[in-house]
């Protein structure tokens, strides 16, 4: 099989990836994203079959899918994968299509009605970037105040395109939150530990050891359905009653801060589904 990995900075991952697939007999072609140069045809850009899709700006890895897709390669994950997991507001709604357990949300594009929808729900609310990763900017608002003055950055600076707000229900989760890996099927996990609400390894949680049970993996793999992904890593909030929800898909997984703790072979798994042509 002729793969090219397709990426932003060659990071741990993607020496784990490259040497991985090279232990099964995969030609890999390293392709910088920045690099590429896609003209709007159906003329064949390289000889590999298949592309490992490792790009780091969600803007390069959707649109580089969709026209090597077009192109009649095998894109993992698939342009419509990233184009759903990459915005967190289409996440919902196709986790919301197919009746995926989640937090209730809500999408708004104007500061008035957003906090009226708020004040209707009741605090404490979270809301995000519908575009965003490793925590960022991701915001608890515990009051109207609070929410007056995030809505008024959120509407008040930026342009059209980021005058979006999505708003969450709190999860009041037991000081951690979970992840598990779907590699075709859900592979492993690993629980993130913080005195922080927000519980990204970025953010400084701790990663540990996760036996996945049934149930949470059977969730993981209804969400990776829901998006379509081959090689995603679900995110789900527990409640302290003990309910689950799936939070966010992430389509890119990392997993060089925590390789060590889960003992997940996720290189090798992952490489293993390349070189199977699943997911084709
Ligand atoms: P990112 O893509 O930046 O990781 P997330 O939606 O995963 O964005 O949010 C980052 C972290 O914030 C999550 O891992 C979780 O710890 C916390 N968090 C996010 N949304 C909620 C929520 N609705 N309730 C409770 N905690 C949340
Ligand atoms: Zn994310
Ligand atoms: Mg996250």
């Amino acid at each position: 099989r002729k793969v090219d990995l397709v990426y932003t900075r060659v990071r741990t991952e993607e020496k784990l990836l490259l040497e991985a697939l090279r232990r099964r007999d995969c030609a890999v072609n390293l392709v910088q994203d920045t690099g590429m140069v896609l003209s709007m045809d159906r003329q064949r850009v390289t000889e590999a079959d298949t592309v490992l899709m490792r790009s780091m700006s969600f803007t390069r890895a959707r649109y580089l899918a969709t026209f090597l897709e077009m192109k009649g390669l095998r894109v993992l994950n698939s342009a419509r994968t990233i184009s759903l997991c990459g915005d967190k507001a289409l996440t919902s709604a196709a986790l919301a299509a197919k009746g995926v357990p989640m937090p209730w949300s809500f999408v708004a594009f104007d500061e008035d009605a957003c906090l009226e929808a708020i004040e209707q729900k009741g605090y404490p609310v979270v809301t995000k970037p519908v575009l965003g990763s490793w925590g960022r900017m991701v915001a608890r608002l515990d009051s109207r105040t609070a929410a007056e003055g995030v809505l008024s950055t959120r509407f008040g600076t930026g342009g059209a395109q980021d005058h979006v707000a999505l708003v969450q229900e709190y999860v009041d989760k037991p000081g951690y939150d979970l992840r598990v890996y779907v590699v075709g099927r859900a592979v492993g996990g690993l629980r993130r530990r913080s005195e922080h609400w927000i519980t990204n390894t970025a953010r400084g949680a701790v990663p540990e050891r996760y036996e996945v049970p049934v149930v949470h993996a059977r969730l993981a793999e209804a969400a990776a359905e829901a998006v379509g992904g081959d090689m995603v890593a679900v995110d789900l909030l527990e409640t302290r009653g003990g309910d689950i929800y799936v939070n966010e898909i992430n389509h890119c997984v990392e997993f060089a801060r925590s390789i060590d703790e889960t003992g997940v072979p996720l290189p090798d798994l992952i490489a293993e589904y390349v070189a199977s042509g699943a997911g084709a």
